[in-house]
This record gives structure tokens, C-alpha cells and sequence, in this order.
């Protein structure tokens, strides 16, 4: 049994039944039968189970949003008015997606043959969530996965698994196989147990740099795709022809969201010089309005942390800050009082160098940095845009960035330089179902949502079909 904690209050709401090992090569086996028969479902057959799902989880939303806010402390308004509908939205899309799969290509490409491209599923995928968006990473799992044809066994995180197990219900009732979508539940070791087991054919994670590691190594043996969505360290570069207020409002909303548990969060402030004494006051000044509370209530923008541990990690990366010269300029205290929390924080004058700049801290944590505004006459290769560009590259982590300027041609430039997955350009954090999201570097490979991941779980397939003889047979006659 695993207790899972309420956030807000430290207080147990529940015990959910830890799985063996042992049970995991019988559910997976169970994924396998259900996938023989998946696998041949028309594209209409599967869009109608994910939309029927789409459907149910409208219907439960309340019930859904309950158990997330329970279980993460995240802001009820959050869930219900906008996590909720954007996982619905994306089931729905998967749904469109699953229809315009196959298909991808027909033609004469030897002479006397005609070849066509077709995608098939690859089998069962193993799939292992987080717990900063419980709901949304099980959608962004089990949707493309299903709309391409597998099966899928998904491993919630085990701080936040209600909404999974309540999702996986949902495909059920929806008139999936029986079988095709299940759960197993645990840490590390039932998790190390569905990447190893020889039923599963792929493996998907979203999780730290660290987990990615070991799950790629756990995939090795059985040479078994995967695909990885990890940690990030996301900049923000803030030119000095920005609107600062409109910056400081979008950075503090993208550094808070979620508490900071966002792998897309923005944690890296790149200032320009010249204006860093004005983007440090409006930054302040918009980190101190964030509103940090109890869930429940209608005026709270973020809730707790997700553990007294993890707290003890978010506040240990400020004080040692502290203690090698930097200063902080809001928050940074740990707040008195029952409930995990920790409130937006402002870190100034730390070396670019320093693990607060450098690590995923996840928590509400804004470390701004400056970038010389000036060009150096003796470097070809040391402009403002140089400047900032090689600091913001400069972690071993590439998914998300924004930049902040007035000027289009200079914000298309610097974002082609980016080592990352996604840039924004005078904002930061908003997604949509049709978008890849996905980084590179320390932050992983694959993309989440869009039709790319449905790509992902699928693999292209070429068949030739002879219709006239040949004049001379060899397998590599060109065309
Ligand atoms: P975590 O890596 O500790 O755990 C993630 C999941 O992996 C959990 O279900 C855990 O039980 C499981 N796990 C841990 N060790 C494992 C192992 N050896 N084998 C198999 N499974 C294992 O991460 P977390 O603390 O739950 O989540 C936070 C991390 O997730 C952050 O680094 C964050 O950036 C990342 N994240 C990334 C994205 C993205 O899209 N790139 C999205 C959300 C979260």
C-alpha cells in the first residue's frame, strides 16, 4: 500500500494497493492479447473509443479534478477550468489523428513494381508518468499510443496515481479491448520491471534526466524504442526593447505555474544590461503579486510543493545559493504553517556557472542573469544576440525558451540558435494539442501531442507488390 499525501496539508487522503513485480509481466501479457486485436481495429474503430473517452472524462470532470487537487495541491480553477478541458481537447485530437494515419505514400518506384507506405503500431508500449500533471501526461501517453494502434501499460507516478487508474476505467467503459489500456502502480522498481519485461515492446517516459538514463539503459537488451521527455532549464532573454511589464507578468506566470513543477517553467532570466535594474523591479514586483494558498480557494494562483522532500530540494538550492554570494530579492523563506509550500522567488547575482543556474530545481525559483549589451569590435561572434544565446545554451538541458522583444527579425534569429524544443516569443508556457512538444539534449527525445506523436508510436512499413516480370532480377536495381 502506498498513502498518498495531501500537499497542502501533510494529512494521508488515501491508500491506493502497490503492484508486485510479479504482476507486471501478467498485465503486460494481458496488453498483448488485447493488442492482437487492437492492432486491426480501423482508424474510425479507434477515433471512437478516444472521443467516447473524451466523452467520460468530461462527465467525471468533477470527480477527475477532485482527486488531482487532493492529491498535487494544484488550484482547483487550474484543473477544472484549464488542465481538464486541455486534456479533453487532446484526446480529441488524437481521435483526428488516428484517421489520417495511413496511407502515406503509394507509387511506382521500380519499374514493374508498385510500393506503398504504410504505418503500423509497434506492439505493447510501457509507459511511465510523472506526477506534476498526473491526468495530462497519462492523455499524452496512452492517446497517440492508442490512436496508432497499440497497447499500452502505464506506470503512474506513485505520489498521484487516482486520476490514471480512474482513466484507465474510462477506456474500458469507452468499449476499448479489455486489456488495452492498464495500469500498474508503484515507484522505481515496478517501473524498472515494466522497462525490462520482454512483452514490452516500447517504452515512453516523462521524468527527470536521471530516470531517462535508466530507463534507456533498462530498454538496452531488448534494443526497444524510446522515447523520453525529461527535465528542462528553460531561459527567457530579455531584450532591452521589450514591454518589461508584459515580460514580468509572463515570466512570473511561467516560473509559477504549477508551483514551478514544469519542465517548460522559466528558471533562467537573461537580462540585457541596460535595462536589468528595471526587468529586476517589474520582475519583483509581479513575483510578489503571485498569490500562493489553498487550493481550493477561488483566489489562489499556486499551491504547495509536491513534498515535504521536495521542498526541503527547492529551498536547499536557494540556500546554498545564499551561502556562495548570491542574493535573493523575494521569497526564499519557507513559510511557517501546515501544507508543503514555498513561495515565488527572486535569486540575483549568481555565476552562470552555479547549480542554481545550471540544475532543475522545480519549484518557483527565478534566477535573472545579465548579458552585455554592447558589441565587442575585436570578435567577429560577440553581439547582444551572441551573448545571450551562448548563455542560454549553455546547461546541459534543451526543451523550452522564451524571448522578449519588440523587434521580429531579431527574435526569429536568436530563436533559430536555441538548442531547445520550443521558443516563445513575448510569452511563455502556452501549448496547443496540434504542437510537438518534445526538447533535445539532457531534456530527451520524442515528441508529446501533435500528430508527430502519433507518428512515434508507429513505425513505417514498405510493401512491394511485382506486377510485370522483370528484365533482370538483383535487390538493387535502380528505378
Ligand atoms: P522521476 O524521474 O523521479 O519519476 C518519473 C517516473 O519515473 C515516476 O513514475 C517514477 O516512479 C518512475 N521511475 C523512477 N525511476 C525509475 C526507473 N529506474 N525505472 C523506471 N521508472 C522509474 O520524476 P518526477 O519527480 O516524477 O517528475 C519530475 C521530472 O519530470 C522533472 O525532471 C521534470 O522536468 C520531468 N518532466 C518532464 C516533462 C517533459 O515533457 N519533458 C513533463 C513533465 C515532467
Amino acid at each position: 500500500m502506498t498513502s498518498l499525501i495531501n500537499p497542502a496539508s501533510g494529512a494521508v487522503v488515501s491508500d491506493v494497493p502497490e503492484s508486485d513485480v510479479t504482476d507486471v509481466s501478467a498485465t503486460v501479457a494481458r496488453g498483448r492479447a488485447a493488442f492482437e486485436e487492437w492492432r486491426d481495429a480501423t482508424p474510425s474503430d479507434r477515433a471512437r473509443v478516444l472521443l467516447r473517452v473524451a466523452d467520460l472524462v468530461e462527465r467525471d470532470a468533477e470527480e477527475l479534478t477532485r482527486l488531482e487537487v487532493e492529491e498535487t495541491g494544484k488550484p482547483l480553477a487550474v484543473m477544472r477550468d484549464g488542465e481538464l478541458p486541455f486534456g479533453v481537447d487532446n484526446l480529441r485530437f488524437f481521435a483526428g489523428a488516428a484517421r489520417s494515419l495511413d496511407g502515406t505514400g503509394a507509387g511506382t518506384l521500380s519499374a514493374g513494381y508498385t510500393s506503398m507506405l504504410v504505418r503500423r503500431p509497434i506492439g505493447v508500449v510501457g509507459s511511465i508518468a510523472p506526477w506534476n500533471f498526473p491526468l495530462i501526461m497519462a492523455v499524452w501517453k496512452i492517446g497517440p499510443a492508442v490512436a496508432a494502434g497499440n497497447a499500452v501499460v502505464i506506470k503512474p507516478a506513485p505520489q498521484t496515481p487516482r486520476s490514471t487508474l480512474a482513466l484507465v476505467r474510462l477506456f474500458e467503459e469507452a468499449g476499448a479491448p479489455a486489456g488495452l489500456v492498464q495500469a500498474v502502480t508503484g515507484g522505481a522498481e515496478v517501473g524498472s520491471a515494466l522497462v525490462r519485461d520482454p512483452g514490452v515492446d516500447m517504452v515512453s517516459v516523462t521524468g527527470s534526466t536521471a530516470t531517462g538514463r535508466e530507463v534507456m539503459r533498462g530498454a538496452v537488451d531488448g534494443l526497444k524504442r524510446v522515447h523520453l521527455e525529461l527535465g528542462g532549464k528553460a531561459p527567457a532573454i530579455v531584450f532591452a526593447d521589450a514591454d518589461l511589464e508584459e515580460m514580468a507578468a509572463g515570466v512570473a506566470m511561467g516560473a509559477t505555474y504549477n508551483t514551478g513543477q514544469d519542465c517548460t517553467a522559466a528558471t533562467r532570466v537573461y537580462v540585457s544590461d541596460d535595462v536589468y535594474d528595471d526587468a529586476v523591479e517589474a520582475l519583483a514586483s509581479a513575483l510578489g503579486r503571485v498569490r500562493a494558498g489553498d487550493p481550493w480557494d477561488a483566489g489562489t494562483d499556486v499551491g504547495p510543493l509536491i513534498s515535504a522532500a521536495h521542498r526541503e530540494r527547492v529551498s536547499g538550492f536557494v540556500s546554498r545559493a545564499v551561502a556562495d554570494g548570491a542574493r535573493v530579492a523575494v521569497g526564499g523563506r519557507v513559510p511557517s504553517g501546515p501544507g508543503f509550500y514555498f513561495p515565488p522567488t527572486l535569486v540575483l547575482d549568481a555565476d552562470q556557472r552555479s547549480e542554481i543556474v545550471q540544475d532543475e530545481i522545480f519549484g518557483p525559483v527565478v534566477v535573472v542573469v545579465p548579458f552585455s549589451s554592447s558589441s565587442s569590435s575585436s570578435s567577429s561572434s560577440s553581439s547582444p544576440e551572441d551573448h545571450a544565446v551562448r548563455l542560454a545554451n549553455d546547461v546541459r538541458y534543451g526543451l523550452a525558451s522564451s524571448i522578449w522583444t519588440r523587434d521580429v527579425g531579431r527574435a526569429l534569429r536568436v530563436a533559430n540558435r536555441l538548442d531547445v524544443g520550443v521558443t516563445w516569443i513575448n510569452d511563455h508556457l502556452p501549448i496547443a494539442s496540434e504542437a510537438p512538444h518534445g526538447g533535445v539534449k539532457g531534456s530527451g527525445f520524442g515528441k508529446d501531442m501533435s500528430q508527430e506523436a502519433v507518428g512515434e508510436y508507429s513505425v513505417t512499413r514498405h510493401l512491394m507488390i511485382k506486377h510485370a516480370a522483370p528484365a533482370a532480377r538483383g535487390s538493387f536495381r535502380p528505378a
